[in-house]
């Protein structure tokens, strides 16, 4: 191949194409790193289901393979442990690449987003995949614009604590722009904020399933500071959509992907007291350091360009996960990796 002008190892190629996912459209071969996690197994499922084949890359620092067991078999399936802070050799069409040590307890231990991108992008641009990145509303810090849109550039503190998390995803976006406007590579962000739903890590220190976990476990929720912080919550299936609309579509973004629907910590224990158990408590407990005091999406951009939108309410979506967290809880798995 002589498009790339390289003849090593990691030069560009191409590979044959595969059969039929139906009548009308080829099925694609997808990489999903990270899709033994939360966002990811749920994203797999959508892609399997509609006929493609799905390679998920995960090194299990918070996944679980029991995210995917029920895929074991699928001869679309396949499952590969390996660190995308590594290089790797694949030949696909696109790459979700959501791999990423994603909350406070674990971010810090992990130089995923810069090198992790970096490689994901090196494939994308030898095969001529299209590569979409997952950001994050922290890349807005503690916003002074509210509600936050796509061209905020955000309040981030760069020596934090949080901010190997921050500043690791907005160097990712910075990378994943550079490759788009540097090699041609076809890219698109997705700026994620706060979701939930069933296969959420149990142990990660997220406020949906501490609360959740929590009050199942007849614990007091724990509220951090005075609670009057607030966050918008997006459902899982809600969230999926929006990362396959956005891959679909035709534009780069980013796009905030996240329900504008705003509660108070305060508001969301309460709502999760009527959800699960009326005889439920709260405690306060000391904020973390840098803790944005609110949060929520303007998603005109994406109803608009990608014709997306959540459906699934804060009150509609909390039920949906309460039988997956009761029943980890029972067989006393912490949600902790493989
Ligand atoms: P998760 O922790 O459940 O999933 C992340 C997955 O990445 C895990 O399976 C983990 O094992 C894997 N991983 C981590 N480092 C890796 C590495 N070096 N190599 C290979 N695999 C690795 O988290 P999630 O909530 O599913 O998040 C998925 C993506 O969405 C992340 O990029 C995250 O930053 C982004 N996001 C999520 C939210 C949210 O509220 N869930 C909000 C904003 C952004
Ligand atoms: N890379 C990879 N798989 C590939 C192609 C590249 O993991 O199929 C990695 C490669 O090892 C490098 C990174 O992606 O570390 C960036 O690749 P690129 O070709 O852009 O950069 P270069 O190797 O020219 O510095
Ligand atoms: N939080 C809380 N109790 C908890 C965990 C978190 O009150 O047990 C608060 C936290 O201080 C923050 C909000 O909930 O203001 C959302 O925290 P999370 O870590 O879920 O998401 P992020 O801060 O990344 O938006």
């Amino acid at each position: 191949d002589s498009s790339s002008g390289s003849s090593g190892f990691f030069s560009k190629r191409t590979f044959p194409g595969r059969v039929p996912a139906g009548i009308g459209r080829k099925s694609l071969r997808i990489v999903v790193t990270g899709g033994a996690g939360f966002v990811g197994s749920h994203l797999v499922d959508k892609l399997i289901s509609r006929g493609d084949e799905v390679i998920v890359i995960d090194n299990f620092f918070t996944g679980r393979k029991e995210n995917l067991v029920h895929l074991f078999g699928n001869p679309r399936f396949e499952l590969i442990r390996h660190d995308v802070v590594e290089p790797i050799l694949l030949e696909v069409d696109q790459i979700y690449h959501l791999a990423c040590p994603a909350s406070p307890v674990h971010y810090k231990y992990n130089p995923t987003n810069v090198m992790g991108t970096l490689n994901m992008l090196g494939l994308a641009k030898r095969v001529g995949a299209r590569f979409l990145l997952t950001s994050t509303s922290e890349v807005y810090g503690d916003p002074l614009e509210h509600p936050q849109k796509e061209t905020y550039w955000g309040n981030v503190n760069p020596i934090g604590e949080r901010s190997c998390y921050d500043e690791g995803k907005r160097t990712a976006e910075t990378l994943t722009m550079d490759y788009h406007r540097g090699a041609d590579v076809e890219v698109r962000i997705a700026r994620i904020f706060n979701t939930y739903g069933p296969r959420m890590c149990l142990d990660d220190g997220r406020v949906v399933s501490n609360f959740v976990a929590q009050v199942i476990r007849k614990q007091p929720m724990t509220v951090y500071g005075d609670g009057k912080q607030t966050r918008s919550f997006q459902y899982v299936s809600d969230l999926v959509d929006g990362l396959v609309a956005l891959m679909e579509g035709e534009h780069v973004g980013p796009f905030n992907l996240g329900n504008p629907g705003e509660f108070t910590m305060l508001e969301l224990a309460e709502v999760v007291k009527e959800t699960i158990d009326s005889s439920a408590t709260i405690e306060f407990k000391p904020n973390t350091a840098d803790d944005p005091h609110k949060r929520k999406p303007d998603i005109s951009k994406a109803k608009e360009l990608l014709n997306w939108e959540p459906r699934i309410s804060l009150r509609e979506g909390l039920p949906l996960m309460v039988n997956d967290f009761r029943s980890r809880i029972l067989n006393g798995d912490e949600g902790k990796g493989l």
